[in-house]
């Protein structure tokens, strides 16, 4: 029965070879039966091994041939078995007849984890197609690089594929042969197990011909190589850190990181965190900070610059006439926070009007004990504020008992202490996850909340 295999895997009869693996890649994964619901589980579980059948022929070159000639393989693989190191079970093959495992069908679950292993290699017959490893940097920035931007520069010392072999590690001239223990593949193949009745393989970089699949005379390798396929290069990279980033972001510079013939190349990836700001604390865009204010300017307002902005500039705030600050009172000055990195317009197109707020937390400072010079400015000041501040009668609607003598019943305490809030006990409960919020990124209700008197008025 002839069958398309280049249909099964969605390309034309004139593709590549690393066309025809992309398309099963893709195709395994779109069919994957663990992805599969209960009812197309069968269907997915079919449609996979045909794939899995189609991919076994056309990537290998020989087999390819000879479908393309007679339009079937069917039969034929035990006749190959031999020749070609095909044994006509795919997955047996896949795992590898020397081990001594018998692996059916069924296997291709292992198959298909393995092909996703994290060097994403696997697919049958081509294990070289692997990663060179990532190069990781982590560094420390200020809160001012966030929002200016700023370029990181850094020296990279890398491999690269020798300019000279371009990467064969002979020279030109050199005579090469097919590698005897690799099979010209420049990795072998080695099963490890996992589990009871479990195994995984792994393909590493064949020591004969250091992956290349071919051996030549020593008198031939590459001078300026000598012979090790690469070469080291010194070169700048650049990190674009936009204004407005966070801290935990990673930049990738696709593709810088080493070298090697056959691999795929690994990516660079920086990542920055924020150093702790003396001035300010972020959260979101918007940005924190603590302004100490006598009780005078409380009452009386103010004009003054009040902090140093992380672009230089100070903040000059004055306060409308009349206007009363309030112990937890926050200043929000609009559009002073940090510049909003938009990610739709991507990394060139920051609009630079867009920015968070800033919120300044009120402290007030009361006077001294005994701040008065003379007793007298104690009755000038009560006489000045309003009379509602003069006393105020709260005994929280609690009766005293009325029976006996009201001297008999009323304690005068002179015994006391005033402990500041943050020199209470430490009962450590738990903050609930409504006060988180409302600490975090709820600013509407921090405003209101800031506003607020404490105790209702009677
Ligand atoms: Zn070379
Ligand atoms: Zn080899």
């Amino acid at each position: 029965m002839a069958v398309d295999l280049y249909a099964i895997l969605e390309v034309e009869a004139s593709a590549s070879g690393s066309e025809i693996k992309k398309a099963y890649r893709k195709l395994a994964l779109r069919y994957h039966p663990d992805k599969a619901s209960e009812e197309e589980r069968h269907i997915a579980e079919t449609k996979f091994k045909e794939i899995s059948h189609a991919y076994e022929i056309l990537s290998d070159e020989i087999k390819r041939e000879e479908y393309d000639t007679y339009g079937t393989t069917d039969g034929n693989g035990a006749s190959h078995g031999g020749q070609y190191g095909y044994s006509g079970n795919p997955y047996e093959d896949f795992y590898g007849n020397g081990g001594g495992q018998e692996y059916g069908g069924n296997d291709f679950y292992n198959f298909f984890n393995n092909m996703n292993g994290s060097n994403g290699h696997g697919a049958r017959g081509k294990p070289n197609k692997m990663r060179t490893e990532d190069a990781e940097i982590e560094i420390e920035v200020t809160l001012e690089d966030l929002f200016r931007g700023k370029t990181i520069r850094t020296t990279s010392t890398r491999n690269i594929i020798c300019t000279s072999c371009k990467g064969s590690g002979a020279k030109k001239s050199a005579v090469t042969k097919k590698c005897v223990t690799c099979e010209g593949e420049g990795t072998v193949r080695k099963i490890r197990r996992v589990g009871p009745g479990l195994v995984t393989q792994e393909y590493v970089q064949c020591s004969s011909c250091k992956g290349s699949g071919k051996t030549y005379r020593s008198k031939d390798k590459c001078k300026k190589c000598d012979g090790k396929r690469t070469i080291e290069e010194t070169k700048i990279l650049e990190f674009e850190i936009v204004k407005g980033s966070k801290s935990g972001e990673t930049i990738v510079l696709a593709g810088e990181s080493d070298q090697y013939p056959g691999k795929e190349t690994g990516d660079v990836k920086l990542t920055f965190r924020t150093k702790e700001h003396a001035t300010f604390t972020r959260k979101g865009d918007d940005l924190y900070s603590k302004y100490k204010i006598t009780l005078v300017e409380a009452l009386c307002g103010f004009s003054r610059v009040v902090l140093k902005h992380l672009d230089g500039r100070g903040i000059q705030i004055c306060t409308p006439r009349g206007k009363v600050i309030r112990p937890g009172d926050f200043i929000k000055i609009k559009n002073e926070g940090m510049p909003i990195k938009s990610s739709s317009s991507g990394w060139f197109g920051n609009s630079p009007s867009k920015r968070g707020d800033l919120y300044i937390e009120m402290e007030i400072e009361f006077p001294q004990d005994n701040w008065y010079l003379e007793k007298n400015d104690l009755t000038k000041m009560k006489n000045l504020l309003p009379n509602e501040l003069h006393s105020k009668v709260d005994i929280r609607n609690q009766t005293i008992d009325d029976d006996s003598l009201p001297e008999a019943n009323i304690e005068l305490v002179t015994d006391f202490t005033i402990a500041k809030k943050d020199a209470l006990p430490d009962y450590k409960e738990p903050e609930t996850e409504q006060e988180e919020a409302d600490h975090g990124y709820d600013y509407d209700g921090y405003e209101a909340h800031g506003a607020q008197p404490e105790c209702a008025q009677q």
